[in-house]
C-alpha cells in the first residue's frame, strides 16, 4: 500500500524554523508501507529556515509580512503531481499546517490560534479523492495494551476468534447490560476474548444479540460499551448481510456509510444522553475514512476481492419484500442487515474508530436463503476476511 506522508512527521528537518516533527506512531506505519514523502514548502523553493507562515483570508502570509501564496500553490502542485503519480489512495499530513493542515489551520494571528480549513497541499489531496488525515488520527488508531482492537464478528464469521492468543475469556453475561436471559445462535459465542492477535491487543467478541429476537437497542450495543470501558479506541463491526443487487455483489465489502431503517436508536434509551447539555450527534463519518482506505489497501495488496458501499440496517428478523429491495436500491444502500446500524451509532458517539465489514452472503431477497445457508457462505469466505483483518490489524 503507498501512503503519503508529510517528511516533517518522518523526521525530515524541513520545517520553516529547519526542524521536525516526527511522529513515532507515522514512523511506525512509514514502516510497513510504501511512502510517498511530500513537503510542498521545500519543494516550493523557500528557503529552510524561514519566518514561519499561517492562512489569512486565503492568501499565505510570512510572520514579516510577506505574501508567499503563489510559492505555497507551485509547491502544492508539485507534491500533488507526486501524489497522483504513485496512485496512494491516503495521506497522512501534518495537522494545522497553511500546506498540509486537515479541517484546522493556524488562523493568520500567529499566536496559535486555530479556525476550520485546510492546507493547500491538503485542499488538492481531497479533491483528488485521497483520504487526507492528520497525525492526529494515526496515533489515535494505534492499538496498545491500555487501547486494544476491539472485534465484533457476526453470523458465521466467529470463528476469527479462534486467532486470539488469549490472556482472559470474559462471559457476556457478566458485561453490564446484556441480558441475562440470552443465549448465542449457532456461529456465535457469548465468551469473548481478551489477548492478542499477530501479537496485536484486542478483544474479541464472537457474537451478538439483535433487535429482532427482541432486546433493546441498549442491551443489543452493551458490548460496544464494554470495549470503550476496557479502553478500546478501535472497533471493527463484522456482519453478515444481504447484497442490493444492482448495487453490490455477494462476497466481501467495505462498509462506508450506514442508514438505520430499525426505528431504533440507542442513545434515546441511554441514560447518560439525559445528563448531557446536548444529545445530538454527528454522523458524519462514522465509519472512519482511515480505517476504510486501510482495509482497501491491504485487500487490493493482497488480492482479496472486496466491494464498497452503504449498510441499511432493519429491525427484522423478516427479510426484505421486493418492494422494499427496490427502494434499497434506489437510496443507493448496497448491504442490507439485522445489526450492526445501533452498534455504530453508539461506537461514534463514544468517540471510537469505527471499520464496518460485511460478508454478504446472498443476494438481498433471496428466497432460498437459511442462517445454514449464510454459515456456508460465510465458511467459503473465511479465508479471505481472516486475511483481511489481520492486514488492517499488521498496519495499526
Ligand atoms: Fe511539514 Fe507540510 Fe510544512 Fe513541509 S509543508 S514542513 S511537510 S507541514
Amino acid at each position: 500500500m503507498r501512503v503519503i506522508v508529510s517528511e516533517c512527521l518522518r523526521g525530515v528537518a524541513c520545517r520553516y524554523d529547519g526542524g521536525a516533527k516526527p511522529v513515532s506512531a507515522v514512523q511506525e506505519l512509514c514502516e510497513k508501507v510504501d511512502v510517498v514523502g511530500v513537503c510542498p514548502e521545500v519543494a516550493s523553493g523557500l528557503p529552510v529556515p524561514r519566518p514561519p507562515a499561517e492562512q489569512v483570508d486565503g492568501r499565505v502570509i510570512l510572520k514579516d509580512g510577506s505574501d508567499v501564496t503563489e510559492d505555497f500553490k507551485r509547491g502544492a502542485d508539485i507534491s500533488l503531481g507526486r501524489a497522483k503519480a504513485s496512485g496512494a489512495p491516503l495521506a497522512v499530513l501534518k495537522a494545522k499546517s497553511p500546506s498540509c493542515g486537515v479541517g484546522v489551520i493556524y488562523d493568520g494571528s500567529h499566536t496559535g490560534k486555530l479556525t476550520k480549513g485546510d492546507g493547500i497541499l491538503a485542499h488538492l489531496l481531497q479533491e483528488e479523492g485521497i483520504c487526507v488525515v492528520t497525525e492526529d488520527i494515526v496515533k489515535s488508531c494505534k492499538p496498545s495494551v491500555e487501547h486494544p482492537v476491539a472485534i465484533v464478528l457476526g453470523t458465521g464469521l466467529g470463528h476469527l476468534g479462534s486467532l486470539v492468543k488469549p490472556a482472559r475469556h470474559i462471559d457476556y453475561h457478566d458485561i453490564d447490560g446484556f441480558p441475562d436471559e440470552a443465549r448465542p445462535m449457532a456461529g456465535h459465542s457469548f465468551q469473548a476474548a481478551v489477548g492478542t492477535i499477530d501479537d496485536v491487543p484486542v478483544v474479541v467478541y464472537p457474537g451478538r444479540i439483535h433487535l429482532y429476537q427482541g432486546y433493546s437497542a441498549m442491551e443489543i450495543t452493551s458490548l460496544v460499551r464494554h470495549a470503550h470501558h476496557l479502553g478500546c479506541r478501535d472497533i471493527i463491526f463484522a456482519c453478515a448481510t444481504g447484497s442490493v443487487p444492482g448495487n453490490a455483489s455477494t462476497g466481501l465489502g467495505i462498509l462506508t456509510d450506514q442508514i438505520n431503517l430499525t426505528g431504533r436508536n440507542p442513545l434515546a434509551e441511554w441514560d447518560e444522553i439525559r445528563e448531557v447539555e446536548t444529545p445530538f450527534v454527528g454522523m458524519t463519518d462514522a465509519y472512519t475514512p482511515y480505517l476504510r482506505t486501510l482495509a482497501r489497501g491491504v485487500a487490493d495488496d493482497l488480492g482479496i476481492s472486496v466491494e464498497e458501499g452503504v449498510y441499511a440496517g432493519t429491525l427484522g428478523p423478516t427479510f426484505e419484500t421486493p418492494a422494499e429491495i427496490g427502494m434499497l436500491r434506489m437510496l443507493g444502500v448496497s448491504y442490507v442487515g439485522m445489526s450492526t446500524v445501533c452498534e455504530v451509532i453508539m461506537a461514534h458517539a463514544l468517540g471510537m474508530n469505527v471499520l464496518g465489514l460485511t460478508l454478504a452472503a446472498n443476494e438481498s431477497g433471496d428466497a432460498t436463503v437459511t442462517h445454514e445457508s449464510v454459515l456456508a457462505e460465510a465458511g467459503r469466505h473465511a479465508d479471505d476476511f481472516e486475511r483481511l483483518v489481520r492486514g488492517v490489524l499488521h498496519l495499526l
